[in-house]
């Protein structure tokens, strides 16, 4: 049933709604009613202690009031369903990627300039007392090295804050030695310094604009994931020193020790010097940011350096320059920043177009009219008026949208509505749902869409009085008239085959081949399965699930269970016609938990002894799904596969495959085909699941290449998740095993569902992204949804958006709950539009930019080559700083980078995309390890991918033993580290806790009971139990950080030097990766590059 069908027929107007209960209908079509009935349930929508004072911006909407409707949740009649009604389209998510790699330079200058701010650019953060955004604003305005007038309007909504502005060092670094392109980011800081970075930023009244720095100079790096070498010199143009507009310099202590001031020119400035400034401390070796000690083993990471914290390098033509890593954008500054000032408050939704908190941060949301950003996060909250402004910027348009986020507990979940037999009221033209942002007319009898404009008539059984601001009385009182997120219970109508449908059942499906066999594998999920068939996932207060079990084991050959509750014991049925499947039972089969409990104990208990000596080692796979599906059809209804699997499937039958794993097609055009399936099977299968409404989860146990990116495709088309343990083994790997299971089998999922974003006149969805099938355009087909899913959705203009009415968003999603209700959810969110470009740089989230530019290029790898979605990327971040640099900040040298403040962390954060494993892969990389990353970032969340492509780095013994907050993170590169601590880093796949070969006795022995740091086993994965504050908290933190996440991430101790050690190195992404990744520093004088060759 399509979201987009035509509302069922409405019932007789006059009648009143059959459920609603509570709900004080007390005057249809009569009196207003009182503007807060009184109603016997809670407090939807009233009064949440302490968020009161929150006002509510910009939106004419009075505080809650104390009335609420109910979470009602009417008993729907089951009834048996036929499917069919998906279409049988080709496999399709939207225009092909070749076509989104058009790129429009950003080139001509779009509007007037309104009343120009005055920004400049200054030294970044990292030294900085408490970062509060006015702090180091001021801070920042007053590190005037180059003033940049940027034309922009007055900072609007409630984003970011001012805009920041900074600049920092230039320099160039010396080509030598075996890393010689990089060796600076990878070095303690010059000793030469050539200033006193001890600066007293003057305030300024106007706040800054853009982040800048100056580039490199001649010679600079050059890229390594570039083509070839460049000579010294040519890698990024000559920046010549003494510029036409190059005023004198101001003083060399406004800039990082150790660089050449280049820059625009600048005004006069007031005196500079102001040793005392707090937390701006002058260091022995010049450097700026954060005190460090001597790190005796990481004064040149790279043999053959030069050893740069004691000569100045290489003669050169120029003074020595370098890029302060201190002086450049820091994601740990960004990311505390953003908690110090928008942690405390909740984030109350009633502003439209304003800009959430950080991923990173923590904070509350108050839903006043708009959905929280745990449902959907936007690349920009103010949207280019037209698209020609839009292709000018390439600031991609596009929403992150997790529809069944899970909450936290002080938040409520989105109320029930039921509007009874008439289902939900929509527009007759647009089909979108009664929501907020619906204008009530003629005294309440008609509505007016703020989708499409069309006047609708409203039901007699809907009428309410309107205040006098034009409000109807009751809007506090209906979740869809004042919430941004609610659910509606769903009608027949919007049932397949117009038949409520039945309570959804789950399906374990077990290899019990040899390799299943030998590592306890079968053993340990059984015995597991005993306990965890006891928490399947139940709606609100039911007593037990409504969901039904059924168990099947594989190898060959197929094995059906009978597990009827009034069999004494099991009974087996084997298929071993699997180019054929049919399901050979359909009574016994699925059965309720409680009922057959006796039946299924007894089955678990015997499947590892009835295949306790195989010699079976062949497996089929694809019959293993179809059976799983033709189970589902037959019990007609919908549900989960839970496939435990091991080996390539090679035994003769359908989806049978080949071991094609072929490493040196990597970097060739053909390396494509490493992420494509290798047969179409998968695809067919896939489409015939997503009619049966039937999701498939995979658990990988794999010695070898097993071709993940074949067998991924049904988990991927049907909305399931795919886990992978390479050679698992009992002992390591069962408590992430056992974790993740859990967790997969208790979450939340919404089963047969279909999503539909509609969009106000002048944007639509374009293209989609994420674990989905789509056999059209507009809907996004979920076999099965569960709550850490997201769709990554693009839009693109089709027509003039207009500043006034702004952009809106309805995203629906139709889905059958885990007890079987058919149910609408529905998410509304308003953006702002804009004429200045201005607006939209300042209301950009990088975070969620960069979950679409990776889901974007994840995407491309099909279909290009890898090298050619590189390029792409980087070619389309150069053209949106480009934009903003031409358009929003004033004219300056052209040594000069200059950030928006919201973006200042696009190039660190996409350098990382661009090496990561699957457009970069390192000779340790698996392409089985590929292909996995690929499907698990493809429904990632903006936290998801934040913290995935840029770890979290967190040192445990620097911070005191008994604080209970989290230690504040460093930045992931190797000078980070300091040989005398122990550091913890987490990407929320991967869990290391590094020690540096210097630590105390004492800690090493409060941590890992040992006495000394060379009896600490390399590679341990649990820490020891002690009764100690060091032992307790580091553990503790660990814990946190495993339920934060949504896998849980194994824990690998990796000690200073040790070969383990690479392994670690790999996720410390602000250096040079040894695949040839960029170190952040060189990524971002080649965006400068690029940039520069972009505006001349
Ligand atoms: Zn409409």
């Amino acid at each position: 049933m399509n979201v987009n069908q035509s509302a069922p027929p409405v019932p007789p107007f006059g009648q009143n709604q059959p459920i609603y209960p509570g709900y004080h209908q007390s005057s249809y079509g009569g009196q207003p009613g009182p503007a807060a009935p009184a109603t016997p349930y809670g407090a939807y929508n009233g009064p949440v202690p302490g968020y009161q004072q929150a006002p509510p911006q910009g939106v004419p909407r009075a505080p809650p009031s104390s009335g609420a409707p109910p979470a009602s949740a009417a008993q729907v009649p089951c009834g048996q369903t036929t499917y069919g009604q998906f279409g049988q389209g080709d496999i399709q998510n939207g225009p092909s990627s070749t076509a989104q790699m058009q790129r429009v330079p950003g080139s001509q200058q779009f509007g007037p300039p309104l009343a120009p701010v005055v920004s400049q650019p200054a030294v970044l953060q990292p030294y900085g007392p408490p970062p509060t955004s006015t702090q180091v604003t001021a801070q920042l305005a007053g590190m005037q090295i180059s003033g940049a007038v940027a034309q922009a309007p007055p900072p609007s909504g409630l984003g970011y804050g001012p805009p920041t502005s900074l600049a920092s060092a230039s320099g160039n670094f010396p080509n030598s030695g075996p890393y010689g392109s990089y060796p600076q980011s990878q070095v303690p800081p010059l000793s030469q310094a050539q200033g006193h970075p001890g600066v007293q930023p003057p305030l300024r009244s106007a706040p800054p604009l853009a982040s800048s720095f100056t580039s490199p100079a001649s010679g600079g790096p050059r890229m390594p994931s570039m083509t070839g070498p460049l000579p010294p010199g040519q890698g990024f143009g000559s920046l010549p020193v003494n510029q036409a507009n190059h005023v004198s310099s101001p003083p060399a202590h406004a800039l990082p020790p150790g660089t050449q001031m280049t820059g625009p020119p600048v005004p006069p400035l007031p005196p500079m010097h102001s040793p005392q400034q707090p937390g701006y401390q002058l260091q022995q070796n010049g450097s700026f940011g954060p005190a460090r000690g001597p790190q005796p083993n990481y004064e040149s990471p790279y043999p053959g350096a030069p050893t740069f914290g004691s000569q100045p390098g290489p003669p050169q033509p120029l003074p020595p320059k370098r890029l302060d890593p201190d002086a450049i954008p820091s994601p740990i500054q960004v990311i505390e920043d953003d908690r110090n000032n928008r942690g405390s408050e909740p984030f109350v939704t009633g502003v439209r177009g304003q800009v959430p908190p950080l991923v990173t941060t923590n904070f509350l949301v108050k839903d006043q009219g708009n959905a929280s950003p745990r449902y959907i996060r936007c690349t920009s909250y103010n949207i280019p008026c037209t698209s020609d402004m839009a292709k000018q910027a390439q600031v991609p348009l596009a929403a992150v949208i997790k529809p069944l986020a899970r909450l936290p507990p002080e938040e409520a979940s989105p109320y029930v509505v039921d509007h009874g037999e008439s289902g939900p009221l929509r527009c007759n033209r647009c089909k979108a749902y009664m929501c907020p942002l619906m204008t009530f007319i003629e005294g309440g009898r008609r509505f007016q869409c703020s989708f499409c404009s069309c006047i609708n008539d409203v039901p007699p059984q809907y009428f309410q009085h309107l205040d006098h601001t034009g409000k109807r009385v009751d809007a506090y009182d209906r979740p869809e008239l004042s919430l941004g997120s609610y659910e509606f219970l769903a009608t027949v109508d919007y049932c397949k085959n117009n038949k409520f449908p039945s309570p959804p059942a789950f399906i374990f499906m077990i290899d019990v081949s040899y390799n299943a066999i030998r590592t306890g594998l079968v053993r340990l999920l059984c015995e597991e399965l005993k306990s965890l068939l006891d928490y399947l996932p139940r709606e609100g207060g039911a007593e037990e699930s409504a969901i039904r079990v059924g168990f099947v084991t594989y190898n060959k050959v197929l094995h059906f269970y009978n597990v009827k509750s009034s069999l004494a014991q099991p009974q087996m049925m084997v298929v071993s016609d699997v180019a054929d499947m049919f399901v050979p039972l359909l009574d016994g089969f699925l059965v309720n938990v409680s009922e057959s409990r006796a039946v299924i104990t007894s089955l678990l208990d015997q499947i590892p002894e009835m295949f306790a000596d195989t010699r079976e080692t062949e497996t089929v796979f694809a019959p293993v799904i179809q059976a799983g599906m033709e189970a589902l059809k037959a019990a007609e209804c919908a549900g989960k596969l839970f496939l435990f699997h091991t080996s390539l499937p090679i035994a003769e039958a359908p989806g049978k495959l080949k071991n094609r794993d072929d490493r040196k097609l990597i970097n060739t055009d053909k390396e494509k085909t490493l992420f494509q399936p290798q047969t179409g099977t998968y695809q067919t299968l896939a489409k015939e699941c997503v009619a049966q409404g039937c999701c498939v989860d995979l658990f990988l146990f794999p010695n070898q290449y097993v071709d993940v990116a074949t067998l991924s495709v049904v988990p991927q088309l049907t909305g399931g998740s795919v886990y992978k343990y390479a050679c698992f083994q009992v002992e390591n790997d069962q408590e992430r095993f056992l974790s993740d299971l859990r967790r997969d089998v208790q979450k939340v999922v919404g089963f047969d569902a279909v999503m539909r974003v509609r969009t106000s006149t002048g944007i639509r969805a374009v293209d989609f992204f994420g674990a989905f099938y789509m056999s059209n355009t507009t809907d996004v087909e979920l076999a099965g949804l569960d709550g850490d899913k997201t769709v990554t959705v693009e839009f693109k203009h089709d027509d003039r958006l207009n500043e006034e009415s702004g952009a809106l968003l309805q995203c629906a999603l139709l889905y059958t709950s885990c007890a079987g209700q058919r149910r609408l959810r529905i998410h509304n969110l308003a953006l702002n539009c804009c004429t200045q470009l201005a607006d939209l740089y300042r209301n950009c989230e990088t975070d969620t930019l960069i979950n679409y530019m990776a889901k974007f290029a994840y995407r491309a790898v099909l279909s290009s080559p890898v090298k050619t979605v590189r390029d792409t990327l980087i070619t389309q971040c150069a053209q949106i700083l480009a934009c903003y640099r031409k358009n929003c900040a004033s004219p300056s040298s052209a040594g000069q980078l200059i950030l928006p403040e919201c973006m200042k962390l696009l190039p660190v954060y996409l350098n990382c995309v661009l090496k990561s494993d699957v457009l970069q892969p390192g000779a340790e990389v698996t392409t089985d390890d590929r292909a996995y990353v690929r499907q698990l970032v493809s429904s990632m969340d903006v936290a998801e991918t934040n913290v995935f492509f840029y770890p979290r780095l967190l040192p445990l013994t620097k911070s005191p033993l008994d604080s209970t907050t989290e230690p504040p993170a460093v930045r992931a590169s190797e000078e980070r580290l300091s040989s005398g601590d122990i550091y913890l880093l987490e990407n929320g796949l991967n869990l290391f806790v590094w020690v540096g070969a210097s630590v105390q006795q004492g800690v090493v022995q409060s941590l890992f009971n040992v006495s000394s740091f060379s009896q600490i086993t390399s590679g341990l994965s649990v820490l020891p139990v002690l009764d100690n504050p060091l032992s307790k908290k580091v553990r503790g933190l660990i814990d946190s950080l495993r339920a934060q996440r949504m896998r849980y991430m194994k824990l690998i101790v990796v000690k200073q030097e040790d070969k383990l050690e690479m392994l670690f190195k790999h996720f410390l992404v602000e250096d040079k990766s040894l695949s040839g990744g960029a170190s952040y520093v060189d990524f971002l004088c080649h965006m400068h590059k690029e940039i520069r060759q972009l505006l001349s």
